[in-house]
Parts: C-alpha cells; sequence; structure tokens
C-alpha cells in the first residue's frame, strides 16, 4: 500500500458469490452492514452464480435500499471460483476482501484483515481452526487435499485457508490479468507472491441451507488445484513406471533362471495374470492422469471466458 493511501480513507470492497442463498443473504447483509459503516467509502458487490431462488431479487432488493450494495448476475451456474473472480474483477477498492454468502467467514473478522493490511501486508488470508461440525468426511477430503497438494505442488497451501481474504490493490490487478479457465484462486494468490500474513478465526456452521460444494465439485476443485500449478504428477508416473519396469525386469531374470537352470516346470499362470492386470491398472491411471493436463490444455486453448456477466434489465 502507497504512503498516500494511508493518510486518506480507503476505498474497501467485499466480494461475496452467492449460489442459491436466499436465506442468508438478509443475515449476511445485518452482520456486514454495521462492519462496512465504519469505512465512509465501500462497496458489497454480491456475485450471483445463477442462482435458481430468490436470491437475485433478494440483492436487487438491498441495492435499492443501500447505494454501495451492487449486483453481478452471471448467465448461468460457473461455480465458485468463477463467480469469485468475476467479483474481483469489477470491484474497484483499495482492498478487497472476499467471503462466502453462508456466514461462515464471519464479517467481525473483516477489521482485522484491513489493520493487517493498512500494516503493509499485501495478502492478507484467513486460516480456520478445525471445524467440529464439518462432517467426519469433509474434515478427512480436506486434509487429504492439502497434503497432497503439498507433495505434488510447487505452491504452498496452507491447511484451511479458504477464499477468505484481503487482497491490495495491485494483487488484484495481477490476478484480473490472469484469465486461466481452470481457476484454483487460492492457488493463484500464492503463486503471486507480495506480502502475505495469515490470521486464523473459528469457522461457524452454515447459516442456513446446505453446501454447494457435492463431493464431485470439491473433487474437480482439488484436481484443478493440483493439476493447475504442478506437472509432478506427470514426471511421477515416469518414476512409477520406471520402478515397475525394473521390478519386471528382475523378475524377467528370474523367469529365465528357473528356465534354464532348474527342472521346475512353470506353473506362472496366476503370477502372469496378476502382472498384467498390475501393469494395465497403472497405464490407466496413467493415461488418464495425461489426459487430465491433455484436456486441460485443449480446453484452455479455446479460450472462452471464465465466465459470462448478464447485463442487468431496466
Ligand atoms: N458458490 C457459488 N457457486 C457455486 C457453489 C458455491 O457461487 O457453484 C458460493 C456459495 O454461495 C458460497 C460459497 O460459494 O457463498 C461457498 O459455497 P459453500 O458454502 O456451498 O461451500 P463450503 O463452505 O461447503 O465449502
Ligand atoms: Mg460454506
Amino acid at each position: 500500500m502507497s504512503e498516500e493511501l494511508l493518510n486518506k480513507e480507503p476505498f474497501v470492497s467485499v466480494v461475496v458469490p452467492c449460489y442459491n442463498e436466499a436465506g442468508n443473504i438478509q443475515a449476511l447483509y445485518d452482520q456486514l452492514a454495521p462492519v462496512l459503516a465504519s469505512y465512509t467509502s465501500h462497496e458489497l458487490v454480491f456475485v450471483d452464480d445463477g442462482s435458481k431462488d430468490e436470491t437475485v431479487s433478494l440483492i436487487e432488493a438491498l441495492s435499492k435500499k443501500d447505494a454501495s450494495v451492487k449486483l453481478i448476475q452471471l448467465s448461468r451456474n460457473f461455480g465458485h471460483q468463477a463467480a469469485l473472480k468475476a467479483g474481483l474483477d469489477s470491484a474497484g477498492g483499495d482492498c478487497v476482501i472476499s467471503l462466502d454468502a453462508d456466514l461462515q467467514h464471519p464479517p467481525e473478522l473483516i477489521p482485522d484483515l484491513i489493520k493487517k493490511w493498512q500494516e503493509g501486508f499485501e495478502v492478507v488470508f484467513t486460516q480456520r481452526e478445525e471445524d467440529p461440525n464439518l462432517s467426519w468426511m469433509k474434515r478427512a477430503t480436506s486434509k487429504l487435499f492439502y497434503r497432497l497438494s503439498q507433495k505434488l505442488s510447487s505452491v504452498q497451501i496452507l491447511q484451511g485457508t479458504a477464499d477468505f481474504r484481503l487482497l491490495d490493490r495491485e494483487v488484484v490487478d495481477v490476478l484480473k490479468q490472469l484469465d486461466e479457465s481452470y481457476l484454483f484462486i487460492r492457488g493463484l494468490v500464492s503463486w503471486v507472491g507480495f506480502k502475505q500474513t495469515a490470521i486464523s478465526y473459528k469457522p461457524q456452521g452454515r447459516f442456513a441451507g446446505k453446501s454447494n460444494y457435492t463431493y464431485r465439485k470439491m473433487f474437480s476443485l482439488a484436481l484443478s488445484g493440483i493439476t493447475s500449478f504442478s506437472i509432478r504428477p506427470l514426471q511421477l508416473s515416469m518414476l512409477l513406471g520406471l520402478f515397475i519396469a525394473s521390478l519386471a525386469g528382475i523378475y524377467g531374470l528370474y523367469v529365465i533362471y528357473i528356465f534354464v537352470f532348474t527342472e521346475q516346470a512353470m506353473p506362472g499362470w496366476a503370477s502372469t495374470t496378476a502382472s498384467v492386470l498390475f501393469i494395465g491398472g497403472v497405464q490407466l491411471i496413467m493415461l488418464g492422469v495425461l489426459g487430465e493436463y491433455v484436456g486441460k490444455g485443449f480446453m484452455e486453448g479455446k479460450r472462452r471466458p471464465t465466465y459470462i456477466i448478464r447485463k442487468p434489465k431496466t
């Protein structure tokens, strides 16, 4: 943050992606409004990600009463990451704070985020403490993902960092230039660098409705998180291939030894079948990994926009 900003009132943007969040909009606004009131210039950008419920009309009603409330409506459901990107792209603040609509990210933390920013950090992310409300399955899969991504990818993502963070204008401008189809904003934020810091918080349960992240969406997000930052899985395939090939080589030597130097007939059927199946399986997995990258390259090659904004009807 530049010197001149320190002396003037900052313009604070808050970005909230919403997908079928009708039950949460009002409660979220009621919690956000008093916090934001202490910053004279602020905006609250709701991005509607193709909701099928009352979300849009609720946001429109809010924006009629409060001029700082803005609505960006996507033409269909593009997914959380794309909605978040749409919000970041259109936010005008000196700093931009993103949080979920379901009140799992406590708005009371916003002043702390801004304080850190004013101390000179350009990225202030939040790290949730272990959440007892989450299902066992969700906690386990999330842990597994962070472990895996740390092993497989060059970009380090800390356990429990969600898309609840503050970004300086400069960082937002950098992110704006990136238009990748497979967005994993957490990874990109870590990748861009700048001065980063974290604050931790106790997560709350979802206020209303249920999580929109199905296991399928979580899986594809996790896959994007790993494959868009690293080609290590491809390198691992090669290592695994080499490993299996050398095992096969050793076994081959053994087979030759048996054949040449002993009288034993070759029973062999079970071991042949097993090894064929094993190698077939490994090959299919590796083909899948390869296909993931080729497919992503193919989709990126089309250069389709990450999201489409529907113009407001007046
Ligand atoms: N969301 C979205 N598009 C989607 C799915 C989710 O904009 O396709 C929003 C959702 O409204 C919420 C945030 O992304 O504000 C996080 O979603 P959710 O709470 O369902 O995920 P979880 O907290 O369970 O990871
Ligand atoms: Mg949530």
